[in-house]
């Protein structure tokens, strides 16, 4: 039987430990560990009553490699699934050598003192995990993630040459606060406060934050501003899709969310550098989160609907063609299933699913991998059957 260590008990942790129960006869004996293990039981109780599942808890400091390493032999995993923080990539990614078990994340590697995220470190692991023979997925989540499996689903099946791509990302769901943020407000906010860039013709062009916006017809939702991010997934898709000429991110964000970030950077509360205050060093940012309403407890508030999808246009035979792959998903049927908004659903769903092919081997083979360069299909094939569902749609060009 297979056994399955979670690491991370926040919005995200939830979903997945949720997710991995109701597919338990893949997963095995589950243990969900966290810094704060107190979250993990609730989790865990919550997990019991809903589906008659028991999972085990422990607590965990990701960032201590031997003691992961130790917990990941103790558990006897066969998988390990990072749904904590960026900045513990690196020692979960460490630790899954040193134990010899697969890996699996949702965002890339962050250090908490550079606001800057990019793969060179992950990928730089891919010789250390061959010679363990373990696969490491890198960005199971929805973008980048399902995004990824997008492209590669549309270069399989509907062009020769994917010229243009944009993804499109919306969330119409409304909390009833002011401000919060819907998954980690750190992280969230070094990335949406942080310069934007796309691909264009080979190279990478940099613009001031939020300087470029495009109003996008989201099917389910409607009309939405859109402005141009930096996104992860854009540095493994240049590389992996032959023949784009531009790769772009661009994601909704309301005029009071807006008001409210701008606010804030412009008094200090978004720096990452420790300061003094009152004989005390405290660093903006994390005094900030502790502020903010914390993410996992949105779900039961919030309402509307997400809808997250992909934009490709190229050639198949020799004519132009455009289509948009995306799927709509809806913050209150999250919360009636797992507990969660649809931001942490879409995220902890594709998790599982990255986590169900590597043990059910479709997936697995030893190296570090982004997603799109897995076959697409039995991904495309899961997100209908968990939850997911996804429509294409053929746009005129
Ligand atoms: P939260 O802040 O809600 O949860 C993070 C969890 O990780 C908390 O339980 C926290 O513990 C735990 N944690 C933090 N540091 C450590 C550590 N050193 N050791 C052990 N546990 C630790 O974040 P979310 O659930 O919102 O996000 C989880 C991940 O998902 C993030 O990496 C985020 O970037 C990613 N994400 C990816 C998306 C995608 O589409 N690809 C979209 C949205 C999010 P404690 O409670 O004690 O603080």
């Amino acid at each position: 039987m297979s056994k399955t260590l979670i690491i991370g008990a926040g919005g995200v942790g939830r979903v997945v430990a949720h997710k991995c129960a109701m597919n338990q006869s893949t997963f095995g004996e589950i243990t969900l560990a966290s810094r704060t293990k107190s979250k993990c039981d609730q989790i865990a109780n919550e997990i019991r009553q809903k589906w008659g599942v028991s999972i085990k808890t422990d607590a965990i400091d990701a960032d201590d490699k031997a003691a992961l390493t130790a917990l990941i032999k103790k558990t006897d995993a066969k998988i390990v699934l990072n749904i904590a923080l960026p900045y513990q990539d690196l020692s979960i990614m460490d630790a899954c050598v040193e134990a010899k078990v697969d890996y699996l994340d949702t965002a890339n590697y962050e250090s908490p003192e550079l606001a800057k995220f990019e793969y060179k470190e992950q990928w730089a692991r891919k010789e250390a995990f061959e010679n363990a023979g373990i696969t490491g997925l890198l960005g199971s989540g929805f973008d980048p993630g399902v995004t990824n499996v997008f492209a590669a689903y549309a270069q399989k099946h509907y062009f020769d040459e994917i010229h243009y791509l944009d993804i499109l990302d919306c969330n119409a769901g409304d909390h009833g606060y002011a401000f919060a943020t819907n998954f980690n407000p750190e992280i969230n906010l070094r990335e949406v406060s942080a310069k934007g860039r796309y691909w264009e013709n080979g190279k990478w062009i940099e613009t001031d934050p939020l300087s470029i916006k495009l109003v996008w017809d989201y099917p389910e939702v409607g009309d939405k501003d859109s402005y141009l991010l930096y996104h992860e997934e854009l540095e493994s898709l240049v590389k992996n899709i032959k023949g784009l000429k531009r790769a772009r991110f661009f994601m909704t964000f309301g005029q009071s969310y807006l008001t409210h970030m701008r606010c804030l950077e412009n008094v200090g509360m978004l720096g990452i550098k420790p300061i003094e205050h009152k004989g005390v060093k405290i660093t903006p940012i994390e005094f900030l989160k502790t502020l903010l309403p914390d993410p996992s407890t949105l779900g039961s508030r919030t309402k509307g609907k997400t809808n997250i999808g992909c934009v490709f246009e190229g050639i198949k035979n020799g004519e132009k063609r455009k289509i948009y792959i995306y799927n709509v998903c809806d913050h209150e049927e999250c919360y009636r299933e797992v507990f969660a908004q649809a931001v942490s659903y879409t995220t902890g769903v594709p998790a599982m699913i990255g986590a169900k092919l590597i043990l059910e081997r479709k997936w697995k083979k030893a190296g570090v991998w982004n997603m799109e360069e897995f076959d697409p299909d039995s991904f495309m094939k899961e997100l209908n059957e968990q939850g997911l569902p996804w429509k294409i749609k053929e746009l005129g060009v």
